[in-house]
């Protein structure tokens, strides 16, 4: 066949497509130099040639070389008027072109072109490709409903290789590169080669989709099978009763459980409206779950308190070293409460630095009396219904912590330790102290309310254990309740020999560590004391006896070594560098600082009080985060100094020409408290005088604008600081004097107490030369 030329035929450029022979398009055109094409076209003889752009994100074509070199010539069917500038044309494709010139003239670009022929048209290789793309084709168009029903029943009928691959390739999903790459190929079987490949490509995607959505949908249908089955399940199990039979277990479980009358009552009107429900509602879920609670709690299950009390108090010594008052105060507690069956027996409160053995006591008692123990923390808890529970209409509702924890005991007479209960915080949320109180009231608390059980619950034969870091957070009717036992800081010596009896012991079996392989010396505790724990109590002191076991252990599994011997030269191959280095306290008198002793959350420790005066106006300036109490003394101390300036050797008017800076380091630790008054008026009398306060002593005490001295808290913690940081002279309220009995005997002994009960008395046992 001869081939087709044609000159000057206007050129429509394609964004996006490759027009093929054998095929009709329908598409809109807006842009300019291809409204004037259609013009010239529909003007002349209609023809026009479709090319694709190579790159389709370019809205304008400035050259023809933007254009790939062949298209499809076409014939112009249609053209619509749209709103706007633009038109709807529909062409049907003629033959393939190759351009062989182009320009551009009356804004249009026009080229002169010749057909593009097959090569060979008919080989048994095409023909081979032709049936094996008929066939896929043909699968693709029964999956695929993206490819029109015409074009599907005309390739269906279509007995010419070369009009099956244009209509194929035009229909296919394909990028413009492999359309026009087909749309070239003047060979018949390349054609068809190309298109073959496409077409596998194709139908593997297409068969890739059709497993995912299969799996898909079988997972789908799986859960709607198991809804349909459990339906069926249910009617069978109703069909022959089962359902009555769980019920009745139910029923009888609820009425084994000895509950009171009330509860009984509320739990068998529950079980009924139960058993009027779906059992896939979840009404029916949250019912179930309620009744499991009221049968899952104790009603009348409890421990018999032991007989002998004396093999009690055997248990606390066996326990714990040391702590002899408290000893003493517990059996007497556990006496009474053998007495009088534990009627309106008070409720105890550990008050006491960390690790001081709160918690261990509590515990200790428990076994004493041969009861369950159970524990809540309260630290941080703001909101009233972590210990009341929601109502359980709420979704996920549960029972208050109180109810979980006796659900834990399974006993209604467990001992009961309320952890931190100076760390109760209350906020909108409801007040969580107020529940508190319900709690420990014995007036109140045999009729306990939870939101979520709905009926009450008696709580009065359980024994409650409160601890607590400080008394001063604890709400005042809450305290009210308790009998407060304080639990105080340890000494050096104690501290060993609670580690030595105890610690050791203790974590050489936790660790898998056999007691004869491992020695730790007296010398390498006071060493861990000393040197890796700064605390009152002995929890770090046993973390890191647990680290040093540890560390043993490993060396003992990987047969380094058969024995170990810690001593205070090695800890450190055990724990790392010494943490703490001993606090010297201050080195040297000096002018303007003074050793206080304070006691804080976790024991006492000393305090450098440092005042600086200087020319200015009488301002007053206090910083390290001192509490209001603590800038209240300050200011009774300057204002108690200022009016007996005379009788110090001060001029008077210097307090209006100088400014007054009291400082007290670590200035990130928040302090508060009266009790470094007498502190304050030491530093400022010897910022005033230039006479230095003397190192060796260390002081506390309350100061009144009169001079007076008051009486402070926590001295026997303040003594062991004092003691620790090797302080001589220490100076106290004459009325702390009772206190000293307190302190232990070997401390007692080091320390020499000057009891006060004016500030004068102090300067002059504390600034040289007054
Ligand atoms: P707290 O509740 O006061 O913070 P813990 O009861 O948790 O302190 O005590 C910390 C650890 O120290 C526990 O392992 C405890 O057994 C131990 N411990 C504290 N005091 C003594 C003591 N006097 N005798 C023996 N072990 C003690």
């Amino acid at each position: 066949m001869a081939k087709r030329t044609i000159n000057d035929i206007p050129v429509l450029p394609l964004r996006g497509r490759v027009m093929f022979p054998d095929n009709s398009a329908s598409f809109d055109v807006g842009r300019l130099e291809s409204l004037a094409a259609v013009k010239r076209a529909s003007d002349g003889d209609a023809y026009i040639l479709l090319i694709a752009q190579r790159d389709a994100d370019k809205e304008t074509v400035d050259s023809l070389d933007e254009l790939y070199p062949a298209g499809t010539v076409c014939r112009l069917r249609q053209i619509t008027r749209l709103p706007g500038a633009t038109v709807r044309i529909t062409v049907e494709g003629l033959f393939r072109a190759v351009m062989v010139r182009g320009d551009k003239s009356e804004g249009a670009y026009s080229a002169d072109v010749a057909e593009i022929v097959s090569a060979n048209p008919n080989s048994d290789l095409s023909e081979a490709y032709f049936r094996t793309g008929k066939d896929i084709m043909g699968e693709i168009c029964r999956t695929e409903n993206r490819i029109p029903k015409e074009a599907a029943s005309n390739l269906e009928a279509c007995t010419d290789p070369e009009e099956f691959v244009n209509i194929a390739a035009y229909n296919l999903k394909l990028p413009v590169e492999k359309k026009q790459e087909i749309l070239e190929s003047d060979k018949l079987v390349e054609r068809l080669k190309l298109l073959d490949k496409a077409l596998n490509d194709e139908i593997e995607v297409i068969r890739l989709e059709r497993k995912i959505n299969a799996i898909v949908r079988q997972n789908i249908d799986k859960n709607q099978k198991e809804f349909y089955l459990r339906e069926q399940l249910r009617a069978i199990h109703s069909e022959l009763g089962d359902d009555e039979e769980e019920k009745t277990e139910l029923e009888n479980k609820i009425r084994s459980r000895g509950m009171p009358e009330e509860v009984l009552q509320k739990a068998l009107k529950e079980l009924s409206r139960m058993d009027k429900m779906q059992t896939s509602s979840p009404d029916y879920n949250v019912l179930r779950m309620y009744l499991d609670w009221l049968i899952d709690i104790p009603w009348t299950e409890k421990t018999e308190d032991t007989e002998k009390l004396s093999d009690a108090v055997k248990i606390l010594n066996d326990d714990h070293y040391g702590l002899e008052k408290i000893k003493e105060r517990i059996t007497e507690y556990l006496a009474v409460l053998k007495l009088t069956g534990g009627m309106n027996a008070p409720i105890l409160c550990l008050v006491g630095p960390p690790g001081v053995g709160k918690t261990s006591v509590a515990s200790s008692v428990a076994r004493a009396l041969g009861r369950k123990f159970v524990r809540m923390s309260l630290g941080g808890v703001k909101d009233e219904s972590e210990i009341r529970g929601h109502r359980k209409t709420y979704v996920g509702a549960l029972p208050g912590r109180i109810i979980a924890a006796m659900k834990n005991a399974g006993t209604v007479n467990p001992v009961f330790l309320l952890d931190e209960i100076d760390k109760i915080s209350s906020d909108m949320r409801g007040d969580p102290a107020s529940a508190l109180l319900e709690v420990l009231d014995p007036a109140q608390n045999s009729t306990f309310r939870d939101r979520y059980l709905e009926v009450p619950y008696d709580l009065s034969k359980v024994l409650f254990i409160t601890t607590a870091n400080s008394l001063d957070t604890i709400p005042r009717p809450l305290l009210d309740r308790m009998e407060v036992i304080e639990l105080n800081g340890y000494t050096q010596d104690e501290k060993r020999e609670i580690a030595k009896r105890y610690l050791v012991e203790k974590h050489k079996k936790s660790n898998g560590v056999e007691s004869g392989s491992l020695k730790i010396t007296d010398g390498a505790i006071d060493e861990v004391i000393e040197g890796y724990t700064m605390e009152a109590g002995v929890r770090n002191l046993e973390r890191n006896i647990d680290a040093i076991c540890r560390k043993a252990a490993v060396k003992l599994a990987s047969g380094k070594a058969s024995k170990l011997r810690v001593t205070q030269g090695n800890v450190c191959k055990y724990l790392g560098a010494r943490r703490y280095e001993r606090d010297a306290g201050m080195q040297a008198d000096e002018i303007g600082a003074a050793t206080g002793l304070a006691w804080t959350a976790v024991g006492g420790t000393t305090l450098t009080i440092e005042v600086s005066a200087m020319h200015g106006k009488g301002d007053i300036l206090l910083t390290g985060k001192l509490g209001d109490v603590m800038k209240e003394s300050a200011r009774a101390a300057i204002s108690y100094i200022r009016s007996n300036s005379e009788a110090y050797g001060i001029d008077e008017s210097a307090f209006e020409t100088t400014d007054i800076h009291i400082h007290v380091p670590e200035g990130a630790t928040p302090k508060d408290g009266p009790s470094a008054g007498i502190t304050m008026a030491c530093a400022i009398l010897s910022a005033f005088t230039k006479k230095p306060v003397k190192s060796s002593v260390a002081m506390t005490g309350e100061i009144t604008l009169r001079g007076k001295v008051l009486p402070i808290g926590g001295l026997k913690e303040k003594a062991l600081a004092a003691y620790r940081v090797g302080v001589k002279d220490v100076i106290i309220p004459a009325d702390n004097k009772k206190d000293l009995e307190e302190i232990p005997e070997n401390v007692r002994g080091k320390l020499n107490f000057i009891p006060v009960s004016d500030v004068d008395t102090v300067f002059r046992n504390a600034i040289v030369g007054m």
